[in-house]
């Protein structure tokens, strides 16, 4: 597996204005090193440990975006340094999360999951949940998170059909979302979605943010 060669493939398949985001959940630093040593600077973990002990080994100018499920009692070893938090599902995470920037004194970027699958086991907000959320007082309050955009994750299909619906609704809903409650905020502008199998149709459905792994550091060993 030759990391520097897929990234050299995959970065073809990318356009400028969309960030690469490399999933390297399970990966070792080696191989970390290896992505950034041919220009990567943006790297996604789904699991607080690993993510705290890769932060600390390797170079402090990595951007770390937390992918996974967050626990809240776990927020804390996180918010020194991370970058973005994709996936933020309810207003008790977002509230825990401002919490915890605060102590730090830091303003951090969150992206909302939107639920686009037709899996009922995927996590995410709807399009109602989400409205109910931002239209809250508790929201209003919070003044050490920042919305960056929306994330979602496609049903795990070969339909391609029923996968650009699902990008194109989180497209969609960002829009509306934006035009609604963000137009003065620049910096919402992400639709964090596309992994290594459906992030072409993710593309060319509107997505700012790709989040791969496999088609650069090869399967996982779980
Ligand atoms: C693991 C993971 C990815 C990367 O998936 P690949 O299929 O390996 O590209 C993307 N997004 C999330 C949320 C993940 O957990």
């Amino acid at each position: 597996m030759n990391i520097s060669d897929n990234l050299k493939t995959l970065r073809k398949h990318i356009p400028e204005n969309v960030q690469l985001v490399c999933v390297s959940k399970f990966h070792s630093s080696k191989e970390i090193t290896a992505a950034y040593d041919v220009g990567e600077r943006i790297f996604g973990e789904s699991r607080v440990q690993e993510l705290v002990e890769k932060q600390a080994l390797l170079p402090q100018d990595i951007q770390w975006h937390f992918i996974g499920h967050l626990q809240t009692n776990k927020i804390k070893y996180i918010t020194p340094f991370v970058t973005l938090i994709h996936g933020v599902d309810s207003l008790k995470l977002l509230n825990a999360i401002n919490n915890q920037a605060a102590k730090n004194n830091r303003v951090i970027s969150c992206l909302l999951q939107l639920h686009i699958a037709q899996e009922d086991t995927k996590f995410g907000l709807t399009k109602e949940e989400l409205t109910i959320l931002l239209n809250s007082n508790e929201f209003k309050q919070m003044k050490h998170v920042k919305i960056a955009g929306l994330m979602g994750m496609a049903t795990f299909t070969d339909d391609e059909k029923q996968v650009e619906k699902e990008f194109s609704y989180l497209n969609e809903t960002f829009q509306q979302i934006k035009i609604e409650y963000f137009s003065n905020e620049p910096a919402f502008k992400e639709r964090s979605m596309g992994m290594s199998q459906d992030f072409r149709l993710a593309i060319k459905n509107g997505s700012t943010m790709v989040r791969i792994g496999t088609a650069i550091f090869g399967n996982r060993n779980y």
